[in-house]
């Protein structure tokens, strides 16, 4: 678990601060991130008419957290026109953003802009990502306001950097814990959910997966199953991940899967919301017959009856999805 601390510089974000973490704390357990209002102001030698040397506020706050948040990780925030666009990091000591260029934008928009900008500066702390000069939508773009915006409207790592990642999950500098976290932030932002579908490799099951992810159509959520397409020992990690990920599970158990019941036992230990789908109650064990079961008939009207007890589903009253 890593503290990560934040200061505000100037007057202005402190509402939007205090809803970040209050919202970045939420979805994700890996970081823990605090605001206690420690509040700074620009000393008067600062000419705030010009853009703002890093270097100043480097030491502004690190007069500041001299002798407190020793054990986390200081991110401030300021109001003023800053010499770097966006943010600049020093080091693994502190990292600063600047929400001037954002100054018109919502709160909510700034605290978006906010929790994006942190996703390169957490994942710095653990792998050394390339930023990318140009602009593909990415967080580890270098953020200039145009490149900012694609990012925020695609919220997801490119498949360069997923690769880098994976890797580093595999040489233990990161963990698959702390990648999720990172990508549960991107969800926060872009306001998409996940469900994970759990079925055996087969391609019997297609037309099912098709029928279920034909629920999902229309809405905010992104419905994914572990294809054969990854090679076979990434796929116990892409299944962890996903399953970590996922604000939903839905697990068909017909004939008795042994790893589809391997991994439905992982995402009840995490204390995932599951469906379980079958084509015969006789295939749920007795001890998950109180849970949400669905039996289903492999037509066509069976499919449309699965897809559409699932989007009731959705639209039910579930705060925790
Ligand atoms: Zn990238």
């Amino acid at each position: 678990m890593r503290l990560i601390h934040f200061i505000q510089i100037g007057d202005k974000n402190s509402l939007a601060i205090h809803n970040l973490v209050n919202d970045l704390n939420s979805v994700q357990s890996e970081f823990v991130f605090s605001f206690h209002d420690d509040i700074i102001k620009y000393p008067e030698e600062i000419d705030l008419s010009h853009p703002v040397y890093s270097e100043k506020l480097e030491t502004l706050v690190g007069n500041y957290i001299s002798s407190r948040f020793r054990d986390r990780y200081p991110v401030a925030i300021c109001d003023c026109q800053f010499e770097e666009d966006m943010f600049s990091v020093f080091g693994h000591n502190l990292a600063i953003i600047s929400t001037y260029y954002w100054a018109n934008e919502s709160s909510q928009q700034v605290q978006h802009c906010i929790a994006f900008t942190l996703i390169d500066i957490i994942l710095n702390l653990y792998i050394d990502a390339k930023i990318h000069y140009e602009s593909i939508g990415c967080p580890m773009d270098y953020c200039s306001r145009g490149q900012m915006k694609e990012g925020l409207a695609r919220c997801n790592f490119c498949s360069e950097c997923q690769y880098q990642i994976l890797k580093s999950i595999e040489t233990g500098k990161i963990t698959l814990q702390q990648k999720v976290a990172i990508d549960k932030i991107l969800d926060l932002i872009s306001g998409r959910k996940y469900c994970f579908v759990i079925m055996p490799f087969h391609k019997s099951f297609d037309k099912i997966f098709n029928c279920i992810q034909s629920a999902f159509n229309k809405s905010n959520w992104v419905c994914n199953r572990a294809d054969e397409i990854y090679e076979p020992t990434q796929v116990v990690n892409i299944i962890w991940e996903q399953i970590l990920r996922s604000n939903l599970i839905i697990s068909d158990l017909t004939g008795r899967n042994a790893n589809v019941f391997y991994e439905l036992g992982y995402a009840h230990a995490l204390g995932k919301n599951t469906i379980l789908i079958t084509q015969s109650i006789d295939d749920i064990p007795f001890d998950l017959r109180h849970l949400r079961c669905i039996e289903y008939s492999k037509t066509a009207k069976g499919y449309r009856k699965l897809s559409e007890i699932i989007q009731r589903y959705l639209q039910g009253p579930r705060d925790q999805l």
